[in-house]
């Protein structure tokens, strides 16, 4: 039975909106903005536009340059756009009905996964597959084809979605499903934004008995060891990532904390927690307020957080709420602050499985004896790729995600890194890149670049939709 259609935008309880988004909130439409990605590097002066309403996005498409932006939460460079236009699809947050037989959702493109467990949660169903952040839109989550901690047993964002409709360059609405206009379907999911702005979306939640997981850790003592206990725990949880010591070096490199996890179930829950099993959080509370100064982070100040860190971890609770399971960053707003003015790129690479541990092992050895300051180091073994989008980022292998504050000399470092990855046979997210060149890209991505690119001249023969990535990368011509 059809039961949920609600006529406005998200509001949290203490009255704050589309909380996320702080730090853009003086933003004037009118006006060329300074606008970031998460890692606050690189910026553009970009035309900021914004509609709550799908039909009126056709008169803010600017054919000299038009890119979607959803909550900014890419590190790079995907959702801002120098001297052009940028419309901010997060006023777009309305849901259009839902089906609680099938946990079916249609919903516009800004709504966000934090909306959807506020509002839906306590009805027993979870998005399908989310990241490690809930403030991103289903928009930003198709473009990206995002993936998460079960990506070896779920697959990316593109496995919940069955259709959307988008604006294209022309200024006309389509629809496109994996059988209707298959070709759109396919290459959106990856692709970045580059072919049109996504307004609605049909996309499948998951329905859960609880919003608890069951959790266990595996503290381990080195690479081998770690690596060993990912695939061995392949088919045993379906949720699965390792926090990895970046001060760990020699014998002690990959050093580390695998946390598993599955739902819980309501048998599962300990007597004080029956009361509360579909139990949703409110909004942070901590934030960061200001960018700290650029040397708060350095390799003194990056060791003693990382023990607090793994310590933390390896003291992870046997059931865990959601908010701890998936999402421990977003319980401090604004925490990219906390790596200073001129911000941070995270680094996202992906290698085969073959050869890939000696390949992991040089590519840690050459992150931990480099003069910069790893920080946050995250490693997961992706699944076989079955439905994936065009230029999709996983495919089945190791992956691999440390931040890097921005500092002299991290480019060129950058680039040694991108030719080791390109030589594994990887290569970079582009959800998280700043840094690539085309070339490196266009080697990285080459079996899958030339069908996609065949889809942009067809959707997009003027290259309407542009971004200072696509520019970077080639994607727009
Ligand atoms: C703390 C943190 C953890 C993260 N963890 C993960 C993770 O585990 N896995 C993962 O895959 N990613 C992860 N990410 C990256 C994040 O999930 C993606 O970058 C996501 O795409 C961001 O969504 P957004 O709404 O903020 O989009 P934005 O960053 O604003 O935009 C991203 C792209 O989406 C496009 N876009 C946005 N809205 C639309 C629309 N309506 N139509 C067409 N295109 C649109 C933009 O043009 C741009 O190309 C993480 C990010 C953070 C900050």
């Amino acid at each position: 039975m059809r039961a949920f259609a609600s006529e406005c935008g998200h509001a949290y309880p203490d009255g704050t909106r589309c909380h996320a988004r702080e730090s853009e909130a003086t933003v004037n439409s009118d006006n060329l903005k300074l606008l970031y990605g998460w890692g606050h590097y690189p910026g553009a002066r970009c035309r900021l536009r914004a509609t709550q309403l799908p039909r009126e996005l056709g008169r803010q498409l600017d054919k000299g340059g038009t890119i979607a932006r959803g909550l900014g939460r890419s590190y790079g460079d995907p959702a801002i756009n120098e001297a052009r236009t940028v419309i901010d699809c997060c006023p777009m947050d309305r849901y259009l009905d839902f089906d609680p037989e099938t946990g079916t959702l249609i919903c516009e493109a800004g709504v966000s996964l934090a909306q959807i467990i506020e509002d839906f949660a306590p009805r027993g169903f979870f998005p399908m597959i989310t990241p490690g952040t809930k403030f991103v839109t289903v928009g930003g989550c198709i473009a990206n084809d995002v993936h998460g901690k079960a990506h070896h047993v779920d697959g990316c964002f593109s496995r919940c979605v069955d259709a959307f409709t988008i604006l294209l360059a022309d200024g006309t609405v389509e629809s496109a499903t994996r059988q209707h206009n298959a070709d759109l379907f396919w290459a959106n999911f990856g692709g970045m934004g580059l072919l049109g702005i996504i307004t609605t979306v049909t996309l499948r939640l998951r329905p859960v008995e609880t919003t608890w997981f069951r959790q266990q850790t595996v503290v381990v003592d080195n690479l081998e060891m770690m690596l060993d206990a990912l695939h061995a725990h392949d088919e045993t949880h379906p949720y699965s990532v390792a926090w990895v010591d970046p001060a760990a070096t020699g014998a002690d490199l990959g050093r580390g904390v695998l946390t598993l996890g599955d739902h819980a179930t309501q048998a599962d829950l300990p007597a004080k927690l029956k009361g509360k099993a579909l139990y949703v959080s409110p909004p942070p509370k901590v934030r960061i307020p200001f960018n700290l100064p650029s040397f708060s982070l350095n390799r003194l100040t990056a060791r003693p957080l990382n023990m607090v860190l793994g310590l933390a971890l390896r003291r992870g609770a046997a059931i865990a709420h959601y908010e701890k399971f998936f999402y421990p960053l977003d319980f401090i707003g604004e925490w990219n602050r906390g790596y200073g003015q001129r911000g941070f790129t995270q680094y996202q690479f992906v290698i085969p499985l073959e050869d890939g541990r000696r390949r992991i092992r040089e590519l840690l050895q050459r992150i931990t004896s480099s003069d910069q300051v790893p920080f946050l180091n995250v490693l997961k073994k992706f699944g076989p790729e079955e439905e994936h989008g065009v230029l999709s980022f996983p495919f089945e292998g190791y992956t691999f995600a440390i931040d890097f504050p921005i500092r002299d000399g991290l480019a060129p470092f950058l680039r040694e890194l991108d030719r080791m990855v390109l030589d594994a046979g990887g290569r970079i997210y582009l959800g998280k890149d700043a840094f690539l060149d085309r070339e490196t890209f266009e080697a990285m991505y080459a079996n899958k670049l030339s069908a996609w690119r065949e889809v942009k001249s067809r959707w997009d023969p003027d290259n309407v939709f542009n971004s200072n990535l696509s520019r970077r990368l080639g994607l727009s011509g």
